[in-house]
């Protein structure tokens, strides 16, 4: 089996968008501010996005599953309040569950929270706990930077953050790492605030003792860790100087790196430095980047192409990579295809 473990509803009916424009319009004018039962989109119109779409790309490019979460960009965590968050995330996590009832076999799904910038994520609990208890979601996605990137959120160590830890924990599910539209314009949303933040995580945590406090939690870093990868000796080297286990035992046994890397090098080199054991595929399509590379032929975001060219991974290894690794740090994912018989 194949498993993709970062996919979006990047294609969701054009009506979602409207509504989320009417509720940003809200925000200075209530007048405006739409009611949730004004959002109609039904099974057919879901049904249609995406079987145009990811289902035909997952069907021809040969995987099996994806873990689909509201779109990320989408998410725009610093518009309006927390009310407007909490509104908005229920609307996209309800929609990424239907999804996940009308393709059974194909989609499975991970849930946005209602972060707010300066709110307490405590907040967040509620709609964490219906999506994983009603919705079957086997992951979350947390914005360490729901500013939009400004970055005034205190470090993913931070005390601030362990009521989601502790509900990780309670339900074993991971947490993706991933930021949302950037509203500061030295950074582009993609191209810059995505892997800056990937980078940035993964520097919080090595500076930190956060997996002696959460031994089992366990974070995904998606876009294939940012810069982390390429500049491995950087990071261990800052790690022996702050009396830091090494890596292998302070930080990978908790965090995970997914295979949204664009070109062969770049997937290679992901393979060279990180273990098997700590790398899952993905995709992310179809997400940033959604061109043909003229020097392959082929889509950019096709990623299983590079593993498939990897030449250091044996099958074993791309066994574990496309399915094992996915079920190990998603055991809710594994029991749910257990119980299936899968
Ligand atoms: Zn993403």
């Amino acid at each position: 089996m194949i498993i993709d473990c970062h996919g979006h509803y990047t294609t969701a009916p054009k009506a979602l968008e409207n509504w989320r424009n009417r509720q940003i319009a809200g925000i200075k004018d209530p007048a405006l501010k739409p009611r949730v039962a004004d959002l109609r989109i039904s099974d057919d119109e879901l049904r249609e996005s995406i079987e145009t779409n990811q289902l035909a790309k997952m069907k021809e490019r040969g995987s099996d599953l994806t873990i689909f979460s509201p779109r990320a960009s989408f998410m725009a965590h610093h518009i309006g309040d927390f009310e407007v968050s909490q509104a908005w995330a229920a609307i996209c996590n309800e929609l990424c569950f239907r999804v996940s009832q009308l393709f059974p076999d194909h989609f499975v799904p991970a849930a946005m929270l209602p972060q707010s910038p300066g709110v307490d994520p405590k907040t967040c609990i509620p709609e964490l706990e219906k999506c994983v208890k009603e919705y079957g979601n086997v992951g979350i996605n947390l914005n360490p930077d729901p500013s939009g990137g400004h970055w005034n959120s205190p470090p993913l160590s931070d005390r601030h953050w362990y009521p989601i830890y502790e509900k990780m924990v309670e339900y074993d599910i991971p947490a993706m790492i991933h930021v949302s539209t950037s509203c500061n314009p030295a950074f582009h949303t993609t191209g810059a605030h995505y892997l800056n933040a990937d980078t940035t995580a993964f520097m919080q945590c090595l500076t930190s003792d956060l997996f002696k406090d959460f031994p089992t939690l366990r974070f995904l870093i998606p876009h294939g860790g940012g810069a982390v990868p390429y500049h491995w000796g950087r990071f261990r080297g800052l790690a022996q100087e702050l009396k830091k286990p090494l890596l292998s035992e302070h930080l990978l046994n908790n965090i995970f790196f997914d295979t949204c890397v664009y070109h062969q090098p770049g997937i290679d080199l992901l393979n060279t430095v990180i273990p098997v054991k700590n790398v899952l595929f993905a995709s992310e399509m179809i997400g940033a980047v959604r061109g043909i590379d003229p020097e392959t032929g082929h889509y950019y975001d096709d990623t299983k192409r590079y593993i498939e060219a990897c030449k250091i991974l044996s099958g074993a290894d791309r066994q574990q990579i496309y399915e094992g690794n996915a079920r190990r740090v998603f055991p809710r994912l594994d029991a749910a295809l257990k119980a299936k018989g899968q």
